[in-house]
């Protein structure tokens, strides 16, 4: 059997190594991940509350409109209920949003350096694909907005960025969004929005009203602690959602994420206090890298990007060897780079003992 021939050139996602697989590896017992920006301090407890409480209804299928989160999500964020749609993840949203707009006809505009997922559901669905690099580990965006071409259908603002952690500001998105045409989608993937203390950083809601042709995509898996369950939203103008619908799977989002995912949104203090504790964690990082001397990005997220002037396979297969996943930079177009996710304050202290050894001893 043949498949077509571009599902063969679209590479297969990489994710961060599972922590029972290195356990099993390496023979070890304590194994920590810092290697997908999941949350160290977990879920909110009102989630798995509910989740317990939902254990007797696992024969029904999901509610395929997600009405009792989509209603609690319309007032939480202050739209209309049909100005939302869910995803199985906002990958599966990113998915949906390649399915519909891109084809062999058109092209889309990203940053050379950023989530992969645009790219591999761009090269699927074979649209030509227009990189363009970033800026000291920033989106470009007057050079995203000079490559749109006539054909451009979709253009990719990953803010903050993942891998840089790094955001672009309200002054600069609204100057790029200016220059884009209004018949051009603009996703503006926030899955790290609630880690984000930047008083430059836009609130993207209020130019929905302006710009009907953005889409804000957010979701469960990082600072609400969810990403086991798979849950993650796009905002946008009603008719932009309406055209999604056509392309979503009929029950998505399963029934224990949608009703985690409702429990969660009403723990904002959950919310507050990861947001607090991962700043902290994330001077704790940093404030031992200036020490050390390796620089980093500037992250506005619950992960950064360091540069040890090493090769970036080696030492992270050193790290796996010692029970620490972290993400080569490698895999994601910074060799001698590591993607450190901040982990607790215990998780952090061992990654920088570990990282003394491998990286400052031997170097000096
Ligand atoms: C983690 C991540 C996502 C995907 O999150 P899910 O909701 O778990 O699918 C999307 N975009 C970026 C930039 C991410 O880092």
């Amino acid at each position: 059997m043949q498949p077509k021939q571009r599902i063969l050139n679209a590479p297969v996602y990489q994710p961060g190594k599972p922590i029972d697989a290195v356990k099993k590896e390496f023979g070890l017992t304590e194994v920590i991940k810092l290697a997908s920006n999941e949350n160290p301090f977990g879920c909110s407890p009102k989630a798995k509350e509910a989740i317990r409480a939902a254990l007797d209804s696992l024969a029904i299928y999901p509610d395929g409109g997600a009405m009792q989160l989509r209603e609690a999500m319309a007032e939480f964020l202050g739209v209309n209920e049909d100005q939302l749609i869910f995803g199985n993840g906002s990958d599966e949203i990113l998915q949906m949003i390649s399915r519909a707009y891109l084809d062999e006809t058109s092209s889309t505009v990203m940053a050379d350096l950023t989530f992969s997922e645009y790219r591999i559901n761009a090269i699927i669905d074979g649209a030509e694909i227009i990189e363009v690099p970033l800026k000291e580990g920033v989106h470009d965006l007057p050079a995203m907005a000079a490559a749109i071409k006539e054909n451009t259908k979709v253009v990719w603002v990953c803010n903050p960025n993942n891998p840089s952690g790094t955001i672009v500001s309200e002054q600069q998105l609204l100057a790029f969004l200016e220059q884009v045409p209004r018949d051009v989608l603009v996703v503006l993937d926030e899955a790290y929005y609630e880690y984000v203390v930047a008083e430059e950083y836009p609130q993207t809601i209020p130019l929905l009203a302006k710009y009907p042709n953005i889409i804000i995509l957010r979701t469960f898996s990082k600072i609400y602690g969810l990403a086991a369950l798979r849950v993650g939203y796009g905002i946008a103008s009603s008719e932009l959602i309406n055209q999604l619908e056509h392309v979503r799977m009929p029950f998505n989002v399963n029934s224990l994420g949608q009703l985690a995912a409702l429990a969660s949104l009403q723990d904002q203090d959950f919310v507050s206090e990861c947001r607090k504790r991962n700043r902290e964690g994330l001077k704790q990082l940093t404030d031992r890298f200036d020490e050390w001397g390796f620089a980093y990005y500037p992250s506005q997220t619950n992960f950064v990007l360091v540069n040890f002037r090493q090769d970036s396979t080696e030492l992270f297969q050193k790290l796996l060897r010692q029970g620490i996943i972290l993400r080569s930079g490698a895999a994601l177009g910074y060799p001698g780079y590591q993607r450190i996710t901040v982990g607790n304050a215990e998780q952090n202290e061992r990654v920088l003992k570990a990282l003394e050894e491998l990286v400052v001893h031997t170097s000096k």
